[in-house]
């Protein structure tokens, strides 16, 4: 049974090592199932990763993909979004819901980037976190695929993911992302993260996991969750994330 964790890295203690084994092969096992894994949001820099992250919230990666093309043409970095006129953004962002709170967001984000970052977005974790609307989650996100700073993105279906596992107990992002930081070596961190993500999207989902169909059932303590028969749970498995 895996013990509370510290809320700092340095203070986490080493895990045991059939837990650190059985991790690691968990996510060997989900490596070669999902070999694309990937940040599913479109991006082609660390402004637009942000951006789009930021919008994110509460709405689905396709529906914000839809928007980010037009969004970027009008608005190609933090001075032109910060300048940008509120109208015209709000309706851009329609689609994605949220549209007036997430126009706001923008602005002020943008605004706090030319501010204080010359317009750029900061490769660290202890700045991103200070800017307006960016929580550590978003930080890691922005670190890990823009910038090749390993981080661990604890979003819902990772958190659902690492307790059904058995690898932490913790609910707190902060101490998930410390428990099982010390299961992983650094550089696996990022690819770590995409892994249980896409998991979590296609096959063990929050309600009824595809227990049956799911290809690391043989490690997972929660293996029963959902339906254990193959046919019944591989009508369950989608083929992408969110639609
Ligand atoms: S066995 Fe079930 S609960 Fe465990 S990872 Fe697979 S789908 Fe999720």
């Amino acid at each position: 049974m895996p013990t509370p964790t510290p809320t700092r890295a340095a203070d986490v203690p080493k895990p045991p090592t059939s837990l650190v084994r059985r991790a690691r092969k968990i996510d060997r096992v989900l490596a070669e199932t999902y070999p694309d894994a990937k940040a599913e949001l479109d991006f082609t820099n660390a402004f637009e990763l942000l951006v789009v992250t930021v919008l994110s919230a509460q709405t689905t990666d396709k529906r914000v993909n839809a928007v980010s093309p037009t969004l970027f043409a009008t608005y190609p970095d933090a001075a032109a979004m910060a300048a940008g006129d509120r109208t015209t953004l709000e309706e851009m962002l329609k689609p994605v819901g949220f549209f007036r709170a997430k126009t706001e967001s923008l602005l002020k984000l943008s605004g706090a980037l030319c501010e204080r970052f010359g317009g750029e977005v900061p490769a660290k974790l202890d700045d991103l976190v200070t800017l307006p609307g960016v929580g550590r989650k978003t930080a890691n996100v922005v670190l890990g695929n823009a910038f090749g700073v390993p981080g661990i993105t604890v979003d819902t279906h990772f958190g659902r993911l690492v307790r059904r596992f058995g690898w932490t107990d913790e609910t707190d992002p902060v101490k998930v992302e410390h428990a099982i930081g010390a299961l992983f070596p650094k550089r696996d961190w990022t690819m770590l993260s995409h892994h249980l993500i896409w998991h979590g999207r296609r096959c063990c989902h929050a309600r009824k996991p595809a227990c049956g169909a799911c290809p690391v059932a043989r490690w997972c303590p929660a293996f029963g969750e959902g339906p254990t028969g193959y046919d019944e749970a591989a009508k369950l498995l989608r083929t992408e994330g969110r639609a």
